[in-house]
């Protein structure tokens, strides 16, 4: 059944909070803007999407290993990087509508043009008319009568131990009153800096400051990779399409070291995995595609990049950034810590001298995805309606997840047809099968058995086992598919069997 684009993210915003995928943060005190909580559908699905990508990137590989490091780093790492410096968005204010947003993605126009908007961006408004300026609009109304852009840091800032920091400013304030403005402000940031910390915008950099570590710790040779998962904090200016944008949100990085002049073999290598692994989980498989960075929108340390782009509802958008980083990261790093992080190649000459043994910076391709936006992209490729007669034989609506069986939270719910003649008592003891091969598995016995197939249709669970007379009497159940309904008979004691073998990977 084809839905209106703009309704599908209407549905699948309430499908999540009635089944318990995604709630609002702090729902009872009104929510706190651009905060989620992943529910106990939600939980699962995540720890799967983040289990099988840790499952293709580090468990089935033999050249890459994994990392967990802390979320709050020395400051100095950021400083190195460049994220205290420049990790930040042009923002800009619409003098117009009074909206904020970040002008590298406002609605492009052409500098030098004239453009129609309404006052306040309200219908009834005025008709107004400017030239736009710049190059881009307000979003919300249109207008080009904009503030002028600002830079705003994107990391979250605490302080660490046990400092008092307002005490501290007061202080400073008491002690320099001959200062004002902007001389004031930089006589306080010196002290909030002292015992600054910062939540980590990416999980990527811990990679890099342990190099040396993980590299000597497992004889790791070049090439090779390290993978993290987690959470990564950003104080997003905008933040849009429920969980697309938030401010917390979970990355799945790995960084790739490679020999300098074979970057550009492994970007195309992992550009392609990539994208099979995404292809891999989805229904509709030319929903995702690359698009090559142009040389302008390269970040200045990154030789090529490709994003991996998802068709969501409201168009093409970033799933995953796949980027040829240079040696950047490690040179910044050995600079500024003076730990010489680079790489000794025994079995090779060094190309500028001829001489045996080569050492270098290794170079670093680092595929970067979101496990939260990865979360919703498989959340709106599996939302499925179709029109099936209800036990009434009228007409419904039949809401399918179509989660592939390997993501879907619950996988196997087990329902006695009726809560007595013994039949929870078999039911308990097939459950208790799939407990001791470590399936997630439901046992729910609440509400009529339509009602039931319903309910897990729209939680995406792929198999319902359903214990009935017959059971009792030859020892079958029948094992019902979420996507034709198709029920077959099996042996209960082969119900395990039959299921892990379905979920075998594909
Ligand atoms: P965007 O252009 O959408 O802001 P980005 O280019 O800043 O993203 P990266 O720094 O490359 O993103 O981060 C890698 C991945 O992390 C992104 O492709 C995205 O999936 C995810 N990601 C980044 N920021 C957020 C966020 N605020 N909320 C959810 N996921 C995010």
């Amino acid at each position: 059944m084809a839905i209106q684009e703009s309704d599908l993210m209407q549905k699948i915003v309430s499908l999540s909070k009635r089944r318990g995928f995604v709630f609002q943060s702090s729902e009872i005190y009104g929510g706190l803007k651009s905060a989620y909580d992943y529910g106990p559908l939600g939980v699962e699905l995540k720890r799967n999407l983040m289990a099988e990508w840790w499952r293709a990137m580090v468990h089935e590989r033999e050249d890459v290993v994994g990392l967990d490091a802390s979320i709050i780093m020395h400051p100095d790492v950021w400083k190195a990087s460049g994220h205290l410096a420049g990790f930040s968005d042009p923002l800009v204010d619409c003098r117009n509508c009074k909206e904020r947003f970040r002008a590298d993605k406002a609605p492009k126009v052409e500098a030098g043009t004239d453009i129609d908007y309404l006052e306040g961006g309200k219908k009834g408004g005025k008709k107004l008319k400017a030239k736009a300026e710049r190059s881009y609009v307000c979003p919300q109304c249109g207008s080009p009568d904009l503030s002028p852009e600002r830079q705003f840091n994107l990391m979250f800032r605490s302080n660490i131990g046990p400092v008092d920091v307002l005490g501290r400013i007061t202080e400073v304030v008491e002690r320099e009153r001959n200062l004002t403005g902007a001389d004031l402000r930089a006589k306080i940031e010196e002290v909030v800096k002292e015992s600054a910390v910062y939540l980590r915008p990416e999980t990527a950099q811990a990679m890099f400051v342990q190099f040396l570590n993980v590299q000597q710790t497992m004889s790791m040779k070049v090439p090779f990779g390290i993978a993290q998962m987690g959470k990564s904090f950003r104080n997003e200016v905008t933040v849009e399409h429920f969980i697309f944008r938030s401010c917390e949100f979970e990355q799945m990085e790995m960084e790739y070291f490679c020999e300098p002049g074979t970057q550009g073999q492994w970007l195309d290598y992992w550009v392609e995995q990539r994208m099979a692994w995404w292809r891999a989980f989805a229904n509709n498989k030319d929903k995702f595609r690359t698009r090559a960075h142009e040389k302008a929108e390269l970040a200045h340390y990154a030789d090529r990049c490709y994003d991996i782009e998802y068709d969501y509802p409201w168009g093409w958008g970033e799933l995953e950034g796949v980027a040829s980083r240079t040696d950047y990261d490690l040179k910044k790093h050995s600079e500024s810590s003076g730990t010489k992080l680079s790489y000794f190649d025994q079995n090779k000459n060094d190309p500028a001298t001829g001489k045996p043994g080569y050492r270098y910076t290794p170079y670093v391709i680092e595929p970067a995805a979101g496990a939260t936006r990865g979360l919703l992209v498989y959340l709106i490729d599996a939302y499925h309606e179709e029109a099936v007669p209800d036990a009434k034989g009228e007409d419904a609506t039949r809401v399918t997840l179509r989660l592939h069986p390997r993501l879907a939270p619950i996988k196997v719910a087990v329902l006695p047809l009726v809560k007595k003649d013994g039949m929870p008592e078999a039911a308990r003891k097939v459950v208790d099968t799939f407990f001791k091969a470590g399936i997630n598995v439901r046992y729910d016995e609440q509400h009529a058995i339509g009602k039931r197939y319903r309910r897990h249709d729209e939680a995406g669970t792929p198999y319902c086992l359903t214990i009935d007379g017959q059971t009792l009497t030859d020892g079958t159940v029948t094992i019902r598919d979420r996507d034709t309904m198709k029920q077959e008979r099996i042996a209960a004691d082969r119900a395990l069997e039959v299921v892990q073998e379905r979920l075998r990977k594909i």
